[in-house]
């Protein structure tokens, strides 16, 4: 049996992912149909209770940092109370959160104040026009409202999370002006195939009405192409040359970005490419559904069924879950196209 903490490839895994909730207040197009995804039962959703106790079990297992995301995460009525309680298990070294920031107006600093450590927003363009056909109706105001709320309240590094699909209209240099005087890190990530099970069907993974209704190869956009699209934008806007930032400068993360800089900026611009460039082999985490389901690969739907163990087991069972998980984790997605469940179903 591998050693505690690690996997059967020798992967050392400290990260969960949690989703508290499969509901949101935004209808990305890259994540969601326009109708939204039926919510679960509620009595299908983790109890905060029981999400609690199965991190408890997990750090018995080597797991230290927790992310909480959806849905979205701050929809969630006691979700600060969640956070506090989570900070309080002894073995947790840190709390992420990923939100489209909406929210954070009203619980930033209550959620700093409850031990969340870090934050990732997510935005994926700065024009409010495009703001509001990419989240189907959210306001670019109220997740710029969260960045800045973000900052108050002291958590640090702030991240942004823009995902780059190539038919929608995202002006990728406007993102440098923010890293340039404030130490926000940008990261580009490239559009997966997650949901719409590969089938290209109207209303799938991706339905805006500039895409094809599913996640495409042609909708992908490398991050070596985004790198070159910024360095070539950014030299003829005068920003300079756009500079590669060495890993002990780059902000830290618990996840496999590579960072640029321009000249003069305080903040960077990474680019996240779980497609273009395999991270398989440096892959740290597991993931939590909101229903419960434990899964060792976003790309992957074998599920293990976490909430009857919660609802009929023991501990002893609960550390079995989890064991059965690290032995279970694929080496890699294998390049797979699609999934059963959206990413909000199984909190990106
Ligand atoms: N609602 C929160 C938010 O938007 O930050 C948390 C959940 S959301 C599913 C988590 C992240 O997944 C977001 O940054 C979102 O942009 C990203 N995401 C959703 N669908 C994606 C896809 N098909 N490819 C890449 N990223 C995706
Ligand atoms: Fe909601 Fe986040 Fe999905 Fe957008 S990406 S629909 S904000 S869960």
């Amino acid at each position: 049996m591998a050693p505690t903490g690690t996997d059967s490839f020798g992967r050392r895994i400290d990260y969960l992912r949690i989703s508290v909730t499969d509901r949101c207040n935004f209808r990305c197009v890259y994540c969601m149909p326009p109708e939204g995804v039926p919510w679960r039962d509620p009595a299908d959703i983790l109890t905060f209770e029981e999400i609690e106790r199965f991190a408890e079990a997990a750090v018995g297992e080597g797991i230290s940092k927790i992310r909480l995301t959806g849905g979205e995460p701050l929809v969630r009525k006691g979700i600060v109370e969640h956070v506090s309680r989570l900070r309080a298990i002894t073995g947790i070294e840190a709390i992420a959160i990923t939100t489209n920031g909406v929210l954070l107006p009203r619980y930033a600093q209550q959620l700093v104040d409850a031990g969340l450590n870090r934050v990732n927003i997510s935005l994926d363009t700065l024009d409010a026009k495009v703001f509001g056909e990419i989240t189907r109706g959210g306001r670019l105001e109220d997740t710029l409202a969260g960045i800045d709320a973000a900052f108050a309240a002291g958590m640090r590094p702030v991240k942004i999370n823009a995902v780059v699909v190539r038919s929608l209209d995202q002006d990728l240099l406007s993102f440098a002006a923010l890293t340039r005087d404030r130490a926000i890190h940008v990261r580009f990530i490239e559009y997966m195939p997650v949901g719409g099970e590969g089938e290209p069907v109207p209303g799938g993974a991706c339905s805006s009405d500039t895409t094809a209704g599913a996640w495409t190869i042609e909708d992908h956009v490398p991050s070596d192409e985004i790198v070159a699209r910024l360095t070539a934008e950014g030299l003829a806007a005068g920003y300079g040359q756009l500079e590669a930032v060495a890993r002990g400068d780059a902000p830290g993360g618990w996840g496999p970005a590579t960072y640029y800089r321009f000249p003069g900026a305080q903040g960077t611009i990474g680019v996240i490419s779980p497609l273009s460039h395999h991270f398989c082999g440096e892959c740290n985490r597991l993931r939590l559904t909101a229903d419960g389901k434990l899964r060792t690969c976003l790309f992957s739907d074998d599920e293990l069924d976490a909430r009857a163990v919660l609802r009929g087991g023991t501990e002893a069972d609960l550390h079995a879950l989890i064991q059965e998980a690290l032995a279970s984790k694929p080496e890699s997605h294998n390049m797979r196209i699609g999934t059963l469940r959206r990413m909000s179903q199984i909190g990106g």
